[in-house]
């Protein structure tokens, strides 16, 4: 059979620790063509083209530095010429950009092509709460899958051991993607829940913005354990409560996986998310503020998901169930201060 053709959609910081380990996978593997495009948001650095430095030094100097990048990994500006060849697109941006991105990109896909979203967020809109890969699905017509799991991207870059899950439906997609990402310290296991573990990997990171506001006010660790432990809870009744009736359903095991307590535990200890909300907590200032500040153009995930999860809990008059994620929206944009943060764990549905 052919050799499949392999794109990465995004270049950020997780986005090129992928784009070294599909560029080293398909290299090694007859069943993939060697030459992998990578979609580079153009911007210039020091008056010199960020594509043009990756293609040269085979470095992403703005958002992994210190790494190689495989040299058959190319840096591409343009999102369409990226995309047009490929059998499988690797979405890896952050959420906010995903359906600009899509737009761009639908009727240019070659027919048959495939999707795996990377990405950790939700969508809102007039008709309600969706999944990312549904965002992905819809506006481009084709199969999506998704890859998550507790992968602080450089500690992945640094090739230390870890794990990924990936949720798919169809088991030859699902044994193909494998075979894209899998490498001797990235272990992966595919399951066919694709649903939950996706809302995982988006739920978790309010949960870790809640673990950055304990560790700001100096709380210590056993809260922090209790944030993570009710932040489960709150993320398994929301799974319950909007997901439930689609096709596949919500499983609670899902939840045991590296998906889901692996990378909520490893999210509220390193992620970028705790670490601006602890900061958020010192400081004073706006997360916006911060996260130009301190994250040189990365971006954060939480946040905007907490607003957007908080906009559907609202709708449904469901906020007291969720009093976490709630607190976490309202504090983020200073309607409450972190210390109500304390009040909604000691006062959590969970203890009644
Ligand atoms: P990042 O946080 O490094 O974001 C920066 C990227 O966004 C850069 O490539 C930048 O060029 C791009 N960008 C900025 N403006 C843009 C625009 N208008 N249109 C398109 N792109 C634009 O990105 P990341 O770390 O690769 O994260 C991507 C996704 O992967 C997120 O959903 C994140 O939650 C998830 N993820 C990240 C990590 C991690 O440790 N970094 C680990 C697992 C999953
Ligand atoms: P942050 O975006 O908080 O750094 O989390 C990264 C992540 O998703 C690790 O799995
Ligand atoms: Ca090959």
């Amino acid at each position: 059979s052919e050799e499949k053709k392999v794109c990465i959609v995004g270049s950020g910081n997780w986005g090129s620790v992928i784009a070294k380990i599909v560029g080293n996978n398909v290299t090694a593997s007859a069943n993939f063509h060697n030459r992998v495009p990578m979609y580079v948001y153009e911007e210039m650095i020091n008056g010199e083209k960020l594509t043009e430095i990756i293609n040269t030094k085979h470095e992403n100097v703005k958002y992994l530095p210190g790494f190689k990048l495989p040299e058959n990994v190319v840096a591409v500006p343009d999102i369409v010429e990226a995309a047009k060849d490929a059998d499988i697109l690797v979405f890896v941006v952050p959420h906010q950009f995903v359906g600009g991105l899509c737009k761009q990109l639908n009727g240019k896909l070659k027919p048959g092509a495939l999707a795996v979203s990377l990405i950790k967020g939700l969508d809102i809109s007039d008709k309600g709460l969706d999944l990312i890969s549904n965002v992905i699905r819809k506006a481009l017509g084709i199969e999506c899958a998704v890859l998550m799991g507790a992968n602080i991207a450089p500690e992945v870059a640094r090739e230390n051991y870890c794990e990924a899950t990936i949720g798919c439906r169809d088991r030859e997609m699902g044994r193909l993607l494998k075979e894209v990402f899998e490498a001797p310290y990235f272990r992966i296991v595919v399951v066919n829940d694709e649903q939950t573990v996706e809302l995982c990997g988006a739920l978790k990171n309010i949960v870790a913005v809640g673990a950055g506001f304990v560790d700001g006010l100096k709380y210590g660790d056993n809260t922090k354990a209790a944030v993570i432990r009710l932040g489960l809870m709150e993320m398994v009744k929301f799974c319950e409560e909007f997901f439930q009736s689609n096709v596949s359903g919500y499983r609670a095991d899902e939840f045991m996986r590296i998906c889901g307590m692996g990378d909520v535990v490893v999210t509220c200890y390193r992620g970028r998310n705790r670490l601006l909300a602890e900061a958020f907590v010192e400081s004073g200032k706006t997360i916006e503020e911060l996260e130009a500040e301190m994250l040189n153009g990365q971006k954060l995930q939480g946040p905007p998901t907490a607003a957007e999860v908080y906009t559907m809990l609202e709708q449904k008059g469901l906020t007291e169930k969720f009093p976490m994620f709630t607190a976490v929206h309202k504090i983020c944009t200073g309607e409450k201060t972190p210390q109500a943060f304390i009040d909604c764990l000691k006062n959590h549905p969970e203890h009644m």
